[in-house]
């Protein structure tokens, strides 16, 4: 009798637990990385740095084996980490210049379309083994001529991803950076799936000269379901040459009103770090901690 007593109560913590860990409001996070492919910390820093959520950079294709399921499902488990998203991105991305970007970024360049959009669909699969709720990546620049062929094919294969990750239970998250928040609000709804939403990136919209981040959140913020806590200094010439990323806080994005702009929407998701610092790991890695404390100030 005992033992059942016993069984039963642990249950009930069991469910408490998992439901406490899912319910908690504006969840702390980091970018990890299973290999050494993407922006993030390396997935074993991830798991030590005592966060709670985390977005995953998706791995190579010849990573994604069963056996690496069943060692991130368990890492997970052991450190109490819940999994957000997956990250996609895809092999001759470049991130060099700001035409670079426009030219090889995301399922955007219509010359790489085809091919990716394949590897976008295993990646949704590769997700949804993990149980990750949503995708998330850079779509790449969106033709800003809303008549033009282009651009539609762009909604056209935006419409694709969003229904490709809804069969798999998943939600897309566009990353933002690329597009002025009226143009990203346009393109929503021309797109016009309810599984799409953004991961709000404010350093990003500094880096790419793209607009103030405050205006473009108050535009799209109903949107967002994620975002990203990186910060930046504006360029001499915004959207000519890159702004330069500099620990959050401390740069042009404004944090305290950003997460108070954020806030004012009703949103209480994940606030993952984004630190992209890899010249040096170890100051990438302090800077995640100065972060998390940072942000616990905030909350
Ligand atoms: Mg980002």
């Amino acid at each position: 009798m005992n033992r059942i007593f016993f069984c039963f109560v642990s249950l009930l913590l069991f469910a408490y637990n998992v439901s406490a860990a899912e319910n908690e409001k504006l969840p702390i996070g980091v970018i990890a990385r299973f290999d050494d492919h993407g922006a993030g910390l390396p997935f074993d820093k991830a798991m030590e740095s005592g966060v709670s959520v985390i977005q995953l950079k998706v791995p190579v294709a010849a990573n994604r084996t069963e056996e690496n399921v069943k060692k991130i499902l368990d890492a997970l488990k052991k450190h109490k980490v819940r999994l957000v998203c997956v990250v996609s991105g895809f092999a001759g991305e470049s991130y060099k210049t700001i035409p670079t970007v426009k030219e090889t970024v995301g399922l955007a360049p219509e010359k790489t379309r085809k091919a990716r959009f394949e590897e976008f669909k295993d990646v949704s699969d590769f997700a949804k083994r993990l149980g990750a709720p949503s995708i998330q990546f850079h779509l790449g620049a969106v033709p800003h001529d809303t008549a033009s062929k282009e651009y539609k094919d762009v909604v056209q294969i935006t419409r694709d991803a969003c229904d490709y990750v809804f069969e798999n239970g998943q939600s897309l998250n566009l990353e933002t950076g690329q597009e002025t928040g009226a143009a990203l609000l346009q393109f929503i709804r021309d797109v016009n799936r309810l599984n799409l939403h953004v991961n709000f990136d404010p350093a990003n919209m500094i880096l790419y000269g793209c607009g103030d981040p405050i205006e473009a959140l108050r535009i799209v913020g109903r949107f967002v379901r994620s975002t990203h806590c990186k910060d930046a200094r504006w360029a001499k010439q915004p959207g000519k040459e890159w702004g330069e990323e500099v620990l959050f806080g401390t740069g042009d994005v404004n944090a305290p009103l950003f997460l108070e702009t954020l806030c004012s929407f009703g949103y209480d998701g994940p606030l993952i770090i984004e630190r992209e610092n890899r010249e040096s790991p170890e100051q990438q890695y302090n800077d995640v901690l100065k972060t998390i404390e940072y942000l616990k100030q905030l909350k």
